[in-house]
């Protein structure tokens, strides 16, 4: 079956789990919807004439020998900091640190032990730290136990 033969089989299938909960929507479509395409693109390009979705240029791992980009996962190397065999974005056999795209030494694909290379690709990034202030408000209002209100302020973007 193909993915899209499967939306269209599941489509009704939702639609009538959601009536049977009672839930109704303005509008019932599904990804590959047009509406659903203009929608999303209003969207990312609203947050990017603010600013809030960018580009930047990022080392990716390539497998040349393969003929394809290599998910974290499947790169292995050593540890730029302390020289311990180190995956893609972690040196989890010595000293826990992050690895950025690119940091790793020696890096080799796992898929066929060759060795990986890290050419520069556009990606977009999106700034979650441009709506700080409005999430820290947001959270302290949701209530919920201390613990978790304070993994998301203490943690990645919102806290730095
Ligand atoms: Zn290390
Ligand atoms: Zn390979």
């Amino acid at each position: 079956m193909t993915p899209e033969a499967l939306t269209i089989k599941n489509h009704p299938h939702f639609n009538e789990i959601s009536q049977g909960m009672e839930i109704d929507f303005d509008f019932f479509g599904d990804t590959d919807d047009p509406a659903c395409h203009n929608r999303t693109k209003e969207m990312v390009e609203a947050l990017m004439e603010n600013g809030y979705v960018y580009p930047r240029e990022i080392d990716l791992a390539y497998c040349p020998k393969c003929e394809r980009f290599l998910p974290d996962r499947y790169v292995e190397g050593e540890c730029p900091y302390c020289g311990k065999p180190a995956r893609g974005d972690e040196c989890d056999m010595g000293c826990g640190r992050h690895l950025e795209p690119g940091e790793i030494k020696n890096a080799i694909c796992k898929v066929c032990g060759g060795r990986a290379e890290y050419p520069q690709q556009t990606h977009y990034f999106f700034r979650l730290s441009g709506f700080r202030n409005f999430l820290l408000e947001h959270l302290q209002a949701l209530g919920g136990t201390a613990s978790a209100r304070n993994f998301a302020t203490e943690v990645g973007p919102l806290g730095t």
